[in-house]
């Protein structure tokens, strides 16, 4: 096998010996149908020239890539933050949302389903059916629906049916099984928005190349900051994996370019309450995908703990498992005071509130060792303003133990 070829999907959906497509029959029409058209129409000029153009005029790109000065004093080498957050919406996920909407009204299909967590790819997708002016159903779990007011509202308001569900946990792993459940009983007139690189194949190579505009971005941005189209890192936090994939898409077979990501760690790897699924998972088969899963002897899903909503899910991106397990990418966990700490330096540093997802690969930072001639690129993937309660709460905490 070639370089080109070894990160790149193969033609029946495996990295390594992670992916594949695992559905039920009934599923096996839409998924096949799907596998054998969404290249070709991703790279139609038709596609191409309308997605681009809402991803201007819409979405807002290209979101800018900052030189970061007071970070990088602090740090002791060059950081740009590509600015993620700044996109309508507030994260990446509009790039995908936007992108899996023009496919499925390609593909004739009149009814849109999600799955959402924290309830940002839920309002992304409530967004794009709005614009689109398509039927939807945004399948979250009781628990973040308790967690993420605003967000259910913001769904509301867009005109999209958010369902309860009530089984396991009630978060994102739930709502993910219930969408699937309703993809199986709707599949020829239902298109599914899957909001990361998850899933059966094509999905994570799919939504790979949606998110891809944002390196395709930081190679033009960098080359005319610096001279040179190439970072030396690349920084970027994984729950599913799609900002880190759109974040390293364009750089995979550049050695010179080292990936590092961060996973929850939530109260610590070894403390039985976190989401490093890269970590502690095992080999497993979760929502249609071969990967690595947190589960127990029995192979029983472990629930995945994380102060943020977005990064809590028992599964990686089979991409991602794949990077990591053949040294491609670092995988550093960081833990939730060390996410929140961070979250503070660059709203401090910077003025720049970042997503509690966002913070995690910020709190990487510390773990690192850079050269003064360093360029680093990380992915700031969102925006603070639904973390604010989660931001207070800290405060209201470190202050009381005397810590700042
Ligand atoms: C959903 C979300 C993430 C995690 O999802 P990925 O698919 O891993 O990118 C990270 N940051 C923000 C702001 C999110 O909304």
């Amino acid at each position: 096998m070639n370089k080109m070829e070894t990160y790149q999907v193969n033609e029946r959906g495996f990295y390594g010996e992670f992916g594949g497509a695992y559905i039920p029959e009934i599923l096996h029409k839409c998924v096949t149908d799907l596998q054998s058209v969404y290249r070709e129409i991703l790279e139609s000029r038709d596609f191409k020239q309308e997605y681009d153009r809402l991803l201007r005029d819409y979405v807002g790109r290209p979101s800018p890539l900052y030189p970061a000065a007071r970070l990088s004093g602090k740090y002791g080498c060059k950081i740009y933050l590509k600015r993620e957050d700044l996109n309508h919406t507030g994260a990446h996920k509009i790039n995908n949302t936007v992108g899996q909407i023009l496919l499925a009204r390609r593909l004739g299909k009149k009814r849109i389903i999600a799955e959402t967590g924290a309830g940002q790819h839920g309002v992304a997708t409530a967004t794009v059916c709005a614009l689109m002016n398509m039927q939807c159903v945004v399948y979250m779990g009781e628990t973040d629906i308790r967690r993420q007011r605003t967000n259910v509202e913001r769904m509301k308001m867009l005109g999209a049916e958010v369902r309860s569900v009530t089984s396991g946990n009630m978060t994102l792993k739930d709502a993910t099984n219930e969408a699937i459940r309703d993809w199986c009983c709707h599949p020829s007139d239902t298109y599914y928005i899957i909001g990361s690189t998850v899933g059966p194949h094509p999905y994570p190579d799919l939504v790979a190349r949606l998110q891809s505009v944002i390196s395709e971005e930081i190679k033009k941005q960098l080359l005319e900051k610096e001279g040179r189209d190439y970072p030396d890192y690349l920084m970027a936090c994984v729950g599913g994996g799609s900002n880190a994939a759109g974040t390293i898409y364009h750089y995979l077979n550049d050695e010179r370019v080292k990936i590092v990501l961060a996973e929850a760690g939530g109260k610590g790897i070894e403390s039985g309450m976190s989401a490093a699924t890269i970590h502690l998972g095992r080999t497993g088969i979760l929502h249609g995908s071969r990967t690595l899963v947190m589960q127990d002897e029995d192979g029983q899903i472990e629930e995945p703990y994380s102060v943020s909503a977005g990064l809590d899910y028992p599964g990686i991106g089979p991409l991602h498992a794949y990077l990591s397990r053949c040294g491609r990418a670092r995988v550093v966990a960081v833990n939730d005071d060390q996410a929140l700490q961070a979250a503070y330096e660059l709203t401090r540093l910077e003025g720049i509130i970042p997503a509690l997802e966002s913070a995690h690969i910020l709190g990487a930072l510390e773990k690192m060792k850079f050269r003064p001639s360093d360029i680093v690129v990380l992915t700031v993937s969102g925006r603070g303003d639904k973390d604010l309660p989660v931001y207070l709460q800290y405060r209201k905490e470190t202050v009381l133990s005397g810590n700042e």
